[in-house]
């Protein structure tokens, strides 16, 4: 399915600090905001990830794809996921990350850097199991949080670890 790229939330917005709903990954609409958020994440310029409350909807639907990446090891590829959910994680490092709904800014946060996920397939509801490190791990722990209304801003190691976005930082984004 083709989706159509949308404009991208800015914060703040009440959809950004929301807790994002479960989704029948069969649901017609599902599918098609799925589609919408892959084409947004293809659309626009270093992004690794989007979750779907970055274009608008409250929904719990992340889309990764680190395969352009330098700091990436594990790569999936695109992946999109509905309902997606930690089940493991490991070996904590704080690391600077930005987030395209907060532009111009970036924030030392600590994550995981092995993961593992699981969710569904959009359309087929099949269940999918992602084990990730690295930057991909990153990237997927900041759309789970997208998904609870946490942005990276919230998870800061301290209240000063906030830095303006560099060129260099500029790769460091994780959607
Ligand atoms: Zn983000």
């Amino acid at each position: 399915m083709t989706g159509t790229a949308r404009e991208l939330i800015i914060a703040p917005h009440p959809v950004l600090t929301a807790q994002a709903l479960p989704v029948d990954p069969a649901d017609p609409l599902v599918v098609s905001a799925a589609a919408d958020l892959l084409a947004t994440m293809r659309r626009v310029r270093h992004c690794t990830g989007l979750a779907a409350p970055q274009i608008g909807l409250g929904w719990r639907l992340l889309s990764v794809d680190v395969s352009l990446h330098p700091g990436a090891r594990s790569c999936a590829g695109e992946l999109v996921m509905a309902n997606p959910r930690l089940v493991a994680a490991s070996r904590w490092e704080p690391t600077r990350e930005g987030c395209l709904s907060v532009p111009g800014l970036a924030g030392d946060v600590l994550r995981a850097t092995r993961i593992t996920v699981r969710g569904e397939r959009p359309g087929s509801g099949a269940p999918v199991t992602v084990d990730a490190d690295a930057f991909e791990a990153r990237c997927i722990q900041h759309q789970l949080d997208h998904l609870d209304g946490v942005l990276f801003l919230d998870r800061l190691v301290h209240s000063w670890a906030v830095h303006r976005m560099g060129p260099t930082v500029e790769q460091a984004r994780s959607g």
